[in-house]
């Protein structure tokens, strides 16, 4: 049975999203934020939660693990690199390792760079991805633990999922990071229809992702900086993808 998934905003621009299946009834919640809205969504979805798969250790992500797992007995999964930096954990894993929820099976990606053990699940079966704070549609995180060489492996780990694979993101940030990307792609007809198309969801009150990995290819400017238009209108031609990449995030971060 095809996986469910139930997405909610935390705090002020977190993304809190439960994974169910069906099959068994097992639900995790995809970090934790704050356990007041994740309870609500429990309470809504009627799901029952028994596990939380957590993708780094900031407090943003993390600060509602304790009094979920008081009150439901929940299984903490947590990054192997940080564990130690994140309290309740009961099972670290890292880069190939398998998390079972239920007879969901997802496989665990090392992309550090953001921090230095984040990791991101990926549900092959169902083609569902959960990247915290490494990929946002139409961005990407903040290089704080790692360098711009390793965020952009990272990146590129990402890229290789499948076109038509979905994913869930830590944070609602797209409508300025469209902003941003035109400024690095101006001409970019794929970036001007997903601005439209944000504009329109935004309007009506509802999320921007999941996205598709496939769609990001062609509008990310963080995920296009190999592409020798990207670097020419740079002024960073022949230089190493990662390069162009830490010049864009560079100018991200003063946008
Ligand atoms: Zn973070």
């Amino acid at each position: 049975m095809a996986a469910q998934t139930y997405l909610f905003i935390c705090l002020k621009d977190n993304f809190g999203v439960l994974l169910h299946d069906p099959a068994s009834g097992a639900t995790a919640s995809i970090d934790a934020p704050e356990a007041a809205p994740i309870e609500a969504a429990l309470t809504k979805t009627g799901w029952r939660l028994t596990d939380i798969l957590v993708t780094h250790h900031h407090a943003d992500h993390t600060a509602g693990i304790g009094e979920l797992k008081a009150h439901h007995k929940c299984r903490v999964v947590a990054p192997r690199n940080e564990a130690r930096r994140i309290a309740h954990v009961d099972e670290s894993v890292g880069e190939g390792d398998t998390v079972r929820l239920g007879t969901l099976e997802g496989r665990v990606i090392d992309t550090p760079g953001h921090t230095a053990g984040h990791i991101c699940y990926f549900f092959p079966a169902d083609k569902l991805a959960f990247v915290g704070d490494t990929l946002f549609s139409i961005g990407c995180g903040r290089v704080i633990e790692g360098n711009p060489e390793m965020m952009w492996n990272s990146l590129l780990k990402l890229r290789n999922l499948p076109d038509d694979a979905r994913f869930y993101c830590g944070h609602e940030y797209t409508d300025a990071n469209i902003r941003f990307a035109k400024t690095i792609e101006p001409n970019n007809k794929a970036l001007e229809a997903r601005a439209e198309e944000v504009k329109r969801q935004l309007a009506s009150g509802k999320a921007t992702i999941p996205a598709s990995i496939g769609a990001e290819k062609a509008e990310n400017p963080f995920l296009r900086a190999d592409d020798v238009e990207v670097a020419k209108s740079l002024g960073l031609s022949g230089k190493p993808a990662w390069q162009v990449f830490a010049e864009i995030r560079e100018r991200k971060n003063r946008f």
